[in-house]
């Protein structure tokens, strides 16, 4: 398969995906319902179902409309401008890798 790139760096490099306040939740599964992209997944725990992120990079770099509708606030993503500098600073890598 095809590495994913995201502004000229490889997804698997950028730490943008969902963390989940397992004291929060509540396991109603809208979190599942709500992502397309198959981010996340359910896994039984002692005898609960319980949501795990099992595609972290398949979360698209900066959405983060499943914060909004995690009914416990539960969700979470990370800042956009340290993901963006996350981000130009690999950038800066690979020009400097390309011009040498
Ligand atoms: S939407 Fe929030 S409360 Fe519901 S299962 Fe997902 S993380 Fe838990
Ligand atoms: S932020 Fe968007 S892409 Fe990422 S897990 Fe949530 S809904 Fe899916």
């Amino acid at each position: 398969m095809a590495e994913r790139v995201f502004h000229g760096v490889s997804r698997s490099k950028i730490p943008w995906y969902p963390t989940i306040d397992y004291k929060k939740c509540l396991s109603c599964g809208k979190c599942l319902e709500f992502c397309k992209h198959g981010v996340f997944d359910f896994e039984e725990k002692q005898g609960k179902r319980v949501p795990f992120v099992k595609n972290a990079d398949n979360c698209i770099v900066y959405c983060n409309s499943c914060d909004a509708i995690c009914p416990s606030a539960a969700i979470s993503h990370p800042s956009k401008l340290e993901i963006g500098k996350i981000i130009s600073e690999l950038r800066k890598r690979i020009e400097l890798r390309t011009n040498r």
